[in-house]
């Protein structure tokens, strides 16, 4: 019950995934992180996780991304904090600056209403900006050209169970596009399902994805992303990139492609994914959050499970 594939192929095969060999069983993935400076101990602390719970078995890379360039002390302790690989680049000016077409005046106006309305970060431009290359302009990073899966990790994160196969390889051999391990139900509120034109509002909640690049960078996605940014939502309202790739996955993939990673014991405040294993350790068996009571209303796994079957 642990949800654990038990396909032999994707568990730790002698010496295969040493992090300097070249015939490694590692496929074309990458570990990914667009993060501050400022967030280097929490970054810390989702890497010590990870490391310890499955990449020190994998050795997959990772790929630090930032819109500054990094601080040597920031590189100095991240690289100790794993055997792989590490990259660390700046993202593109062309990707990060507010377009063009973005009305300066309508923007400040459109992001007061919302700050009345209490949507969380509306007024902070630089949350826009990463909603904006979270959704459709991340997978177009240079470091990531010769890259096909990633697994995105965010700072202050906590991975709880020891995972034991190669769950890269695991997406790539059941041709899965998308990983999952909470989704949410952002407004339960009918006023808001109105506001909605009849979208549910679920999202996979995107701080973590384990997904195949190939899909946003196929033509639909980069037509539906291009629609959206030029609608202005990313900064007259304040789309989040969950939405924004689970609408799509809706429209353009298959529901089979989409994994739940139940096994991935996962936190990211204030909701968790906690399996009941033995192998997981520090979170409380089916705890969706430790938060207030209400938020449990957010859990959406349960219309996810009546989806698909
Ligand atoms: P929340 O999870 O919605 O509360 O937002 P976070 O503050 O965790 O931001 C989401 C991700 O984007 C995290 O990985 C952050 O480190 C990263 N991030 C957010 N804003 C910026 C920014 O201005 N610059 C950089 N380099 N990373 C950012
Ligand atoms: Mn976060």
């Amino acid at each position: 019950p642990t949800g654990e594939p038990p396909e032999p192929l994707h568990r730790v095969v002698g010496n295969n995934y040493a992090p300097d060999n070249p015939q490694s069983n590692r496929i074309n993935a990458t570990l990914l992180s667009l993060v501050r400076n400022e967030e280097l101990n929490d970054m810390l602390q989702s890497m010590r996780d990870l490391e310890r719970t499955w990449n020190h078995k994998f050795n997959y890379p990772w790929t630090f991304l930032n819109d500054v360039p990094f601080t040597e002390e920031f590189k100095t302790k991240i690289r100790a904090a794993t055997k792989a690989d590490v990259r660390f680049d700046v993202v593109p000016r062309a990707h990060w600056d507010v377009p063009s077409w973005i009305n300066n005046d309508l923007y400040r106006e459109s992001t007061a209403l919302l700050k009345e309305q209490e949507v969380q970060y509306s007024d902070k431009i630089s949350y826009h900006q990463m909603c904006r290359w979270n959704s459709g302009l991340f997978y177009h990073h240079p470091a990531l050209a010769n890259y096909r899966y990633y697994w995105r990790v965010e700072p202050k994160v906590h991975f709880f169970c020891a995972v034991d196969y190669d769950v890269f390889r695991y997406m790539q051999d059941h041709n899965k596009t998308y990983g999952f391990t909470i989704n949410l139900d952002a407004t339960r509120r009918p006023e808001h399902n109105m506001k909605a034109n009849g979208y549910s509002t679920c999202h996979f909640w995107s701080n973590f994805e384990i997904a195949d690049m190939e899909f946003w960078r196929s033509r639909p996605y980069e037509e539906y992303f291009k629609h959206l940014d030029r609608a202005g939502g990313f900064f007259y309202e304040r789309w989040g990139d969950a939405p924004v790739h689970s609408i799509a996955l809706g429209l353009f993939e298959d529901k089979d492609k989409i994994h739940w990673f139940r096994d991935i014991g996962y936190q990211h405040i204030p909701f968790f994914n906690c399996p009941n294993s033995p192998k997981c350790k520090g979170c409380v068996t089916g705890r969706f959050t430790d938060g207030e009571a209400w938020l449990n209303k957010e859990d959406c796994r349960p219309n996810w499970f009546k989806f698909v079957g």
